[in-house]
């Protein structure tokens, strides 16, 4: 089953009056389960197509299809509702909330949707250890290293159980080794839970661990 599909994807960026073509009509398919990388050159269009197979941003032609359904055609309601619940988001600088705590951190995507605390409680513990933080759950952000604070942003990408886990250069702002117990994360994180992840990344370590490259290059794929 393809879980996300990129059909002729066009996206134009005006840079000082000027339209400048950043992807060029890039078509693709991820199926479930797959662990897909995407490399290729910087300013070669990487993250602009992350965003835009994600719903982060909208393509200037072409289609994405999630599940067969094209999402842009949903409204802005279905859309961000889809966000919360069917995309995970993993960026290289965590974007964790400072004055909140790890746990408050992870639930917060469920807490915006409305859910209650105290019925999330049994996934949030779930998340927690799969992710090897149950013993930081009161911490803040600022209390733990860069590869804690990235796997509570995996954790928080993780708790509404979402169809694919996007990841943007997840292991671009920290060091080898600790990158390296990222992408063993992430490797599990697909094995155990078939988790269906599409991550950009300049690591051939990293990419080493997907079971699919895609490599972009001048806003095509090569
Ligand atoms: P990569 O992820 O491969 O490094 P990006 O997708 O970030 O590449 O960027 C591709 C090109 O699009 C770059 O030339 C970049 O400067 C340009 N670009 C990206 N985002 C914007 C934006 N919001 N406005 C204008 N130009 C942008
Ligand atoms: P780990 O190997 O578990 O990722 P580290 O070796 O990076 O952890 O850090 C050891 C402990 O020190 C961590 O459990 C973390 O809570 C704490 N720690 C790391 N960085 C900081 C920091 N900047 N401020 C406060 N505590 C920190």
């Amino acid at each position: 089953r393809v879980a996300v599909e990129g059909r002729k994807i066009v996206k134009n960026f005006q840079n000082g009056g000027t339209d400048t073509r950043v992807l060029k009509g890039v078509s693709l398919k991820i199926d479930q389960g797959e662990f897909v990388s995407i490399m290729g050159p910087s300013g070669s269009g990487k993250s602009t197509l992350l965003y835009i197979l994600g719903g982060l941003d909208v393509p200037t032609g072409g289609q994405v299809l999630h599940n067969g359904v094209d999402i842009s055609r949903l409204r802005d309601e279905q859309m961000s509702r889809m966000r919360r619940q069917k995309i995970g988001f993993v960026f290289q600088f965590y974007n964790l909330i400072p004055n909140l705590d790890v746990e408050e951190n992870v639930l917060l995507p469920l807490l915006l949707d409305g859910q209650k605390a105290g019925n999330c409680r049994q996934r949030l513990d779930r998340i927690l250890e799969i992710v090897g933080l149950s013993h930081r759950r009161r911490h803040k952000p600022r209390e733990l290293s860069g590869g804690q604070q990235q796997r509570v942003a995996i954790a928080r990408a993780l708790i509404g159980n979402p169809e694919i886990l996007f990841a943007d250069e997840p292991t671009g702002n920290l060091d080898s080794r600790t990158g390296e117990e990222i992408m063993n994360l992430l490797g599990e994180i697909n094995r155990d839970q078939g988790q269906t992840i599409l991550m950009v990344t300049h690591s051939p370590e990293a990419a080493g661990r997907s079971s699919r490259v895609i490599t972009v290059r001048d806003g095509v794929i090569v």
